[in-house]
């Protein structure tokens, strides 16, 4: 084991952003434990890293929208003290608009990017919590702010992300466990191909190379930011909606409803 970094454990390792964030921090001096569904892929992508890298690296096939598959990753988090930073980052997307999405995709959908983000991370919590160690990188997307750019569901797996991770960070602010979430804009992947619309349909203004996404991603966590967005260069941008956020957040719940809604009730009686 890697006393210094420990391991990571990384999702959706395969191919695109996962595959270079497994990249990074095995140059980082991290060990590695990749998980996807496609076990030549992942072996094709460890075999590379450890001849470059010479850490330790890890594969396991795993279908994370199977329960069974799911599970052992699980068990794996919980029971390797060895892991000190899990990033949860296989996702699928969809273009497809409400009235032309197959129900069936979109309930795939939210089984990946929801309810395995969300077990895998609460495998990891109480590992890393107990150790007083511990980081969790999240990949949501801009569209957990900008839900009308994708589809729908897929834009609410992705606040869904949001939301979680914030209230991880809120609720884990004293066990010296990291939370950061990253919210990429269009990057050139195969997410493109597999969600309906091939990235190069895209204007390349807004397209970043999947590189640059993580090295910004990884320089965000070295700042110790949570919230991470690579293409959002003015930052007060981010600021303003939060303060905006957390200053209605204790005027949200009151005993009495709001003014205008009893002036409906008035005038009815
Ligand atoms: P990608 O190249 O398609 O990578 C997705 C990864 O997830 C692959 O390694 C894939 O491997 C794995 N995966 C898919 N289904 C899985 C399953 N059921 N079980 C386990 N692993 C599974 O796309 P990417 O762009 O790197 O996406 C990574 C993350 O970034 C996703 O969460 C995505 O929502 C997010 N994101 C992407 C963009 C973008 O524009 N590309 C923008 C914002 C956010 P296998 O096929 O081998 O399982």
């Amino acid at each position: 084991m890697n006393e210094a970094k420990g391991t990571a454990l990384i999702t959706g390792a395969s191919s695109g952003i996962g595959a270079i964030y497994a990249d990074r921090l095995a140059r980082q001096g991290y060990d590695l434990i990749l998980v996807a569904r496609n076990a030549d892929k992942l072996g094709r992508v460890a075999k590379t890293i450890q001849e470059q890298t010479g850490r330790k690296v890890e594969t396991v096939a795993a279908d994370l929208g199977d329960a069974r598959d799911l599970r052992a990753v699980e068990d794996r988090l919980s029971g390797d003290a060895g892991i000190t930073m899990l990033v949860n980052n296989a996702g699928i997307g969809s273009t497809a608009q409400t009235l032309e999405a197959d129900v069936d995709a979109m309930s795939a959908m939210v089984s990946l990017n929801v309810n395995a983000l969300m077990r895998l991370s609460y495998a990891a919590v109480p590992a890393f919590a107990g150790r007083g160690r511990g980081t969790i990188v999240n990949i949501a997307s801009i569209v957990a702010v900008a839900p009308e750019v994708l589809n729908g569901v897929y834009g609410g797996t992705k606040a869904f992300v949001l939301a979680f991770s914030q209230n991880l960070r809120h609720e884990l602010a004293a066990t010296g466990v990291q939370i950061q979430v990253v919210l990429p804009g269009a990057t050139a992947t195969d997410f493109w191909d597999i969600a309906g619309t091939p990235v190069e349909h895209l204007p390349g203004e807004i397209v970043m190379r999947a590189d640059d996404l993580v090295d910004a991603a990884l320089a965000g966590l070295a700042r110790e930011e949570f919230a991470t967005i690579p293409g959002l260069h003015d930052e007060s941008r981010w600021e303003v909606f939060e303060a905006a956020r957390q200053a209605m957040a204790g005027e949200l719940s009151t005993s009495m409803p709001a003014a205008r809604y009893r002036t409906l009730e008035g005038a009815a009686s």
